[in-house]
């Protein structure tokens, strides 16, 4: 049986991995995760959904939910695998293909213990994870209602396979991000006397924005402002009139995130008025840190270790997951799983190792039901 279920899941692993789809537009993979779950009679629950899965195993109460992402990246695979991407530029670059076939071996251990269940568990199989919407759309629709915790893991390139890690308390950063308009005049590239210009005010800015961070905060608080994307001028001899300029900030403390918007904008404002020019702040806030609980981050490390894992304490990352939204009004912990890739997340090249899915299928399923007797 586990032999044939650890098959099975590595194949619907390669499967989604050949026909990966962009954020909100997981047709294909919400059909195929809604036949491959009515092919082992569990029950799917009916959210208005445009894409992802809703589905349940077990009776009454108490209610725990177990998460999986099924969206990919609109980049074009180079990975040296047969069951490389067959939808030009777009790849599961991102290991959202293992997450969900971790999920779906999980449900299917459970389903086989499905009378003896404490409890219920609930599969949210969710889209849109790298556009960090898709677990504000769960959430709108109802899909946390009466779940007392939540649990959900990413895989880790940098770990080996076997093992485990995750933290109580700040995990993921706050993600937010920034674009900044700078407005000055137009001129001859060989009279600048008669413009004011952009790029002058631009560089300016980038520099200034270094000293953000390292001039205002702590250096034992975690913060990184980037500038990301420089965008002005189109020819040699002429000072354009705009430049563009995009980038992120990331913070784990929320009184921070709160004060840097304000501070951002004072700064490039009198920099661009002091040349002359106007810049303008857009500010696009992404989502909160991933905090996770206490208790259950503690409670899935034991499990972890039960389950054979190597165990490790994660250390902060200031990169983003919107499982932080779930983290926000429920309880519960997000954990890393080794994977094993030598190219990383996001990379053409990502190339996990699945034979990670059966044993964290199994971990999964484990924490469930512990989880369902710990509650009760
Ligand atoms: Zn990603
Ligand atoms: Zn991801």
């Amino acid at each position: 049986m586990s032999q044939t279920l650890e098959a099975q899941l590595v194949a619907w692993r390669r499967e989604l991995h050949q026909y990966p789809e962009l954020s909100n537009e997981e047709f294909a993979t919400t059909e195929r995760i809604q036949n491959w779950l009515r092919s082992a009679d569990i029950r799917q629950l009916p959210f208005d959904l445009k894409t992802g899965v809703i589905a349940e195993i077990g009776q009454g109460e108490p209610l725990i939910a177990l998460r999986a992402d099924i969206d990919a990246l609109p980049i074009d695979e180079v990975a040296p695998v047969e069951f490389r991407s067959k939808n030009p530029g777009v790849m599961h670059a991102c290991g959202h293909d293992i997450h969900t076939s971790v999920i779906l071996g999980a449900a299917l251990l459970l389903k086989a213990r499905e009378s003896s269940l404490p409890g219920r568990v609930r599969l949210l199989f969710q889209p849109a994870e790298e556009r960090f919407g898709g677990a504000k759309t769960l959430i709108g629709a109802g899909a946390l209602e009466g779940v007392s915790a939540i649990f959900g893991a990413h895989n880790a390139p940098e770990l080996p396979v076997g093992t485990f890690a995750t933290r109580g308390g700040p995990f993921y950063a706050n993600v937010d991000r920034f674009d900044i308009e700078i407005e000055g005049k137009g001129a001859h590239a060989a009279r600048p006397q008669e413009g004011v210009d952009s790029i002058v005010i631009a560089s300016q800015i980038v520099t200034a924005l270094q000293t953000l961070v390292s001039r205002n905060y702590s250096p034992l608080e975690s913060v990184v402002v980037s500038v990301t994307r420089i965008e002005g001028g189109n020819t040699w001899n002429v000072l354009p009139q705009k430049v563009v300029l995009e980038g992120t900030v990331r913070t784990h403390n929320d009184a921070i995130r709160a004060e840097i918007p304000a501070r951002i904008e004072k700064l490039i404002s009198s920099i661009a008025e002091g040349f002359g020019g106007r810049a303008q702040l857009n500010w696009h806030g992404g989502p909160p840190a991933v905090v996770n609980t206490e208790r259950w981050a503690e409670f899935s490390k034991q499990v972890a270790a039960r389950a054979g894992y190597e165990v490790r304490h994660a250390e902060v990352q200031m990169g983003g997951e919107d499982f932080a939204f779930y983290l926000h009004n429920t309880p519960g912990t997000f954990v890393s799983i080794g994977s094993a890739s030598e190219f990383g997340l996001h990379h053409p090249g990502f190339n996990p190792d699945d034979s990670l899915i059966y044993p964290a299928a199994q971990f999964f399923s484990q924490l469930a039901e512990a989880a369902l007797q710990e509650i009760n």
